[in-house]
């Protein structure tokens, strides 16, 4: 990493500046396209999510305390017993309410959604026993060398049409929806090999060289890549930002792989959901 945390912080402070003009709501590629059209001019801040660059596989695992979390029917039921609200198997608007007031009362995070916060806070004894499945979950996601998760950020998946192969094959990547703004990084050291306008993919920019061989392409940037074609990047070296530029419906950062020799030049896209994990992504939701 060494010097790229200064040079990080004054490229994110330049895009800041280079995109204050209003973004243009697109229209969309996806159909139920699962996400949320917040821009935001600020970029988001870099969370705990940020994985370094060769994280050592032992590190402890912290859990998020305040990431909504999944409950079995009993287990909804106690925290229904606990947060006051007649107990009806399910998490509906009565419930998440009643969480919020719950939540409020203890001054905790106001999610109205249950996760490890509001568990602990109720002494429900399977808050530990979650925490230790997260935490299990993550390890088994440990990041390998050299690769950290371009989205600086909470991010989630989307709905159906928003993997790799749907829409019937057209869709050559995966959406990652994330706040515009959200700062992306590159996955991987390697060379930057197109900073471009698309109609379908807006500000993109592609990453050659990785330690793979593989592409990496990053679609619907919010602004054009400070980047130029030729500069070296390592894992880590900011490339732009989350938008929703060209033909986008809510901010995503679209991801394509593409296998050696690469994107457009002899190389076949592939999917990359399984990189997601290997990277250190985990979805807030
Ligand atoms: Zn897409």
């Amino acid at each position: 990493m060494r010097s790229t945390t200064v040079r990080r912080a004054a490229l994110i402070g330049l895009l800041t500046l280079a995109t204050c003009a209003p973004v243009a709501q697109a229209d969309d590629t996806a159909p139920g396209g699962g996400g949320t059209s917040v821009s935001s001019m600020a970029p988001a801040a870099p969370t705990a999510q940020a994985t370094p660059a060769a994280a050592a596989p032992a590190a402890p695992v912290t859990v998020s305390e305040t990431q909504t979390v999944k409950l079995t029917r009993t287990q909804t039921k106690s925290v229904q017993r606990r947060a006051h609200v007649r107990a009806d198997g399910s998490l509906g608007s009565r419930t998440r309410t009643a969480i919020k007031r719950y939540q409020r009362k203890k001054r905790l995070k106001r999610t109205g959604r249950p996760n490890l916060q509001t568990l602990r806070a109720m002494k429900l004894k399977f808050a530990g026993t979650i925490a230790a499945q997260m935490a299990a979950k993550q390890r088994s996601v440990a990041p390998i060398a050299g690769y950290v998760f371009p989205i600086q950020g909470p991010w989630h998946f989307g709905d159906a049409g928003t993997f790799f192969g749907e829409r019937g094959g057209a869709h050559e990547g995966i959406d990652l929806f994330a706040t515009c703004g959200t700062p992306l990084v590159a996955a991987s050291a390697g060379t930057i090999k197109a900073v471009k306008w698309d109609d379908k993919g807006g500000n993109y920019v592609v990453i050659t060289g990785t330690p793979s061989g593989e592409d990496q392409v990053y679609m619907h940037m919010k602004a054009p890549s400070p980047l130029k074609v030729g500069d070296a990047v390592t894992a880590g070296s900011p490339v732009g930002m989350v938008g929703d530029t060209g033909n986008a419906n809510g901010c995503h950062l679209h991801l394509e792989i593409w296998t050696s020799p690469g994107y457009y030049s002899g190389g076949k896209p592939r999917d990359p959901k399984p990189d997601v994990a290997a990277w250190g992504g985990v979805p807030s939701r």
